[in-house]
Formats: C-alpha cells, structure tokens, sequence
C-alpha cells in the first residue's frame, strides 16, 4: 500500500502502528443526509486543511462519485493538488487572493472569492490580459469582520461587477460568526444583512449569483440561511460544530485513530513518570507506552487529561505527552505488545471521541482534527 508523506522502502508491508481509519462511507452517508435536510440547496463539500485531516484527494474523490459538484477549499494550493489528482469539478476557493495568485487561479479554471473592488479589477484585468474568463463569487461581511466588502457599503463592489466583462460572476457569499451558538440573535441578523445586500439584484430586476452562507453551525440551526447553497464542513465528516449547537441532523464520526502498545514495564512508588517528573505512582503498578505524541498532533496539553481504550477498558495516560510516545496506566490490568489502543473511535462498549480530546486539550473539535499530522498514515475504508 502507498500511503502520501511514508516511505515506499517499508518494513515487510507493516505501516507504522500509530494510524488514522477514515470510513469514506460515513462521509457519504453524512453527505446524503445533509442534501436531504437541506432540500433544494446545493451542498458544496468543504475540503480545506486536508478535508478536515481526513485526506484531500480520498475525500474529494469520493464525495464527487456521490454527486457533489462543485467544492470548496481555503487556498489555491488545496485547489492546485485537486486539479493535479485530476479533479475537474468547480472549485470555489473560499480565502482572500494576493494578485500575483490570479493567474494560476484562471489558468487551473478555479473559482476566486473577490472581496473588494480592487481585487476585483485586478482579476478581470489578468483574464482579458490572458483572453480567458475568470470565475467569481462576490464575498459580503456582514458580521465576521474578516474579509469581504461590508453590508453596508457593498453597493460599489456589486456595481463593479457588473461591469466586468472577463469574469463571470457567479455567486455571492457571507460567513457566520456565531451560527453554532445557542444564541442566534447575531446570525438572524446577519442574514438579514445579507438579504439587504441582495437586493441590489431586485432592484435592478437583475439575475441574482448564487447566493450562500450557511456553514454547518446554520445548516443544524438556521434553516432560512440555506439559500442556494450551503456549505458544510465538520458535519460532513460526523463531528458537530460545538457543545452547544442544535444536532438536528443524525451524523456520524468518519476517523477513528487507532495506535499500538509498543512497551510494557511495572513502576514502582517514588519513580515519577516522563518529562519533569509530573506523575508518580504510590503504589506498584504496570504502565504501557505507546508511539503517539504532540509531534502527531496528540497535543500536549492534553497530559494529564487523556484517555485512551485499550481491551474495552478506559486508562489514563499519565505524566507529560511526549513528541513521539505517551504512557498509559493500566494498573494491574492486562495489556500486551500489539495491543490496539484508541485514541479517538470505539471499542467494546467504550468510545472516545474527538470532542473528548478537543475539551481535555482545552479547543475545539476542529483543531483536534486538522491537526493530526501527515506523519500519521490515513486508511480508507469503504464497505464495497
Ligand atoms: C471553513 C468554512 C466553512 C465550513 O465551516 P464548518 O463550520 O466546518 O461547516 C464554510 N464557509 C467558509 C467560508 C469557511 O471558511
């Protein structure tokens, strides 16, 4: 098997023990009931920061053999290494664009996010110098305050682009600030800024781009945010937005990640555990090690906090997290080498999840999952 990032010149075929499974068929699945859910509006894949650490290209190219369409990403690198692995779908890259990028934006036929007037002259200006069209979508803050045109003065933005006549405007789009809140004051307003925005289009009886702005947080909760397309990212890979969030839609968790004992030893009181010495037994007890660490995203903060399943039972592990290993407690329980441990899935009745990892390292469920690094094999599985 060739696994991106690991060496070909391997150990007898065994890929290191420490691995992510990624059940492609959950992706679907949750894919599948996000388009149910949200009836008439496209569902547009999020697939940036290596489609949530769950693998870019496997990802992308499972989600189009299930009818999405167009995607989206953050950067045009993401975009670039989708196009490289043949992907020939629109795809919508969601982040801000510096002018010596929109070349390669318009050659590679991606779509750009056009967030102010002068970014928007620039890109029809390299389109008619390159006797191409550029694709855009128009990006309208009304709340976020990161990039786009404000509601309140977006008029010159729109007005600009009706004048442009190498780039097809395709759609328009805001983003939430708080849409997986319990609270959703802030976010009714922003769609109604939005709506304010649009009818610019109205007003002019002019055909409206497609119109867009619900992440996952307002696809569970807001559904006069849906729109024309909506744009989930962390629902489709089975992991709600945040603690509070409504989880009006039934999804389930694609990654598990999975690692081996690799080391047994009995501790004795008075023989303090890793770096600084934080743990110490007070009575004789065996302890595991295992080959995972921060250098794999298993963050350090997390030491001292952390679970992990081993034989259907819940340990856990004790002293600091170390860049490449971490000890478990087992006390006077068995455990062998080659042992599978779960850092985030299930096991016999007992399961972790990546919420569980994302409140003992004191974040949030993406950054658990964005940052388990490539140092980490991904597996695929999929149940044909
Ligand atoms: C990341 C992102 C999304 C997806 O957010 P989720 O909360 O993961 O659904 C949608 N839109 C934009 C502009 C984003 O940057």
């Amino acid at each position: 098997m060739q696994v991106p990032n690991h060496p070909t010149i391997t150990t007898n075929g065994a890929l290191r023990p420490t691995q992510v499974y990624v059940d492609l068929e959950k992706i679907s699945g949750n894919y599948h009931t996000i388009q149910k859910h949200v009836g008439d509006s496209i569902v547009m894949p999020i697939l940036k920061a290596n489609a949530y650490g769950h693998g870019l290209i496997e990802v992308a190219k499972h989600i189009v053999k299930q009818g999405a369409n167009i995607l989206g990403v953050a950067f045009l690198e993401e975009a670039l290494l989708l196009r490289e692995s043949g992907v020939e779908n629109p795809i919508l890259v969601l982040g801000g664009v510096l002018g010596n990028q929109v070349p390669t934006f318009i050659q590679h036929d991606l779509t750009l996010t056009a967030s102010s007037v002068e970014k928007l002259q620039q890109i029809d200006e390299v389109a008619a110098r390159m006797r191409k069209k550029a694709k855009v979508h128009l990006k309208i803050d009304t709340g976020m305050e990161r990039i786009g045109v404000h509601y309140y003065s977006a008029t010159p933005l729109l007005q600009a682009s009706l004048g442009c006549k190498h780039t097809i405007v395709e759609g328009i789009f805001s983003h939430f600030a708080n849409a997986d809140a319990a609270d959703l004051t802030s976010s009714r307003l922003q769609v109604e800024r939005f709506h304010e925005v649009l009818k610019f289009y109205q007003d002019r009886s002019l055909p409206t781009p497609i119109r867009h702005m619900a992440n996952s947080g307002a696809i569970l909760q807001l559904p006069e945010s849906y729109l024309d397309m909506v744009r989930p990212g962390i629902i489709l890979y089975g992991v709600y937005p945040s603690h509070d969030v409504r989880k009006t839609i039934p999804i389930s968790p694609a990654l598990s990640w999975h690692t081996r004992v690799v080391y047994f030893k009995v501790v004795k009181p008075g023989h303090p555990v890793s770096y600084g010495s934080t743990w110490q037994t007070d009575h004789l007890t065996r302890v595991v090690t295992i080959p995972v660490g921060y250098g794999d995203g298993y963050f350090r903060s997390m030491s001292g906090k952390a679970e992990v399943l081993i034989r259907g039972n819940r340990y856990p592990t004790i002293g600091r997290i170390c860049m490449d290993q971490v000890m478990v407690n087992i006390e006077w329980e068995t455990a062998y080498n080659n042992d599978e441990v779960i850092l985030i899935g299930n096991q016999g009745d007992e399961k972790i999840t990546c919420e569980d990892l994302a409140r003992w390292a004191d974040t949030i469920p993406y950054e658990i999952l964005t940052n388990i690094n490539t140092r980490v094999p991904r597996i695929y599985q999929t149940h044909q």
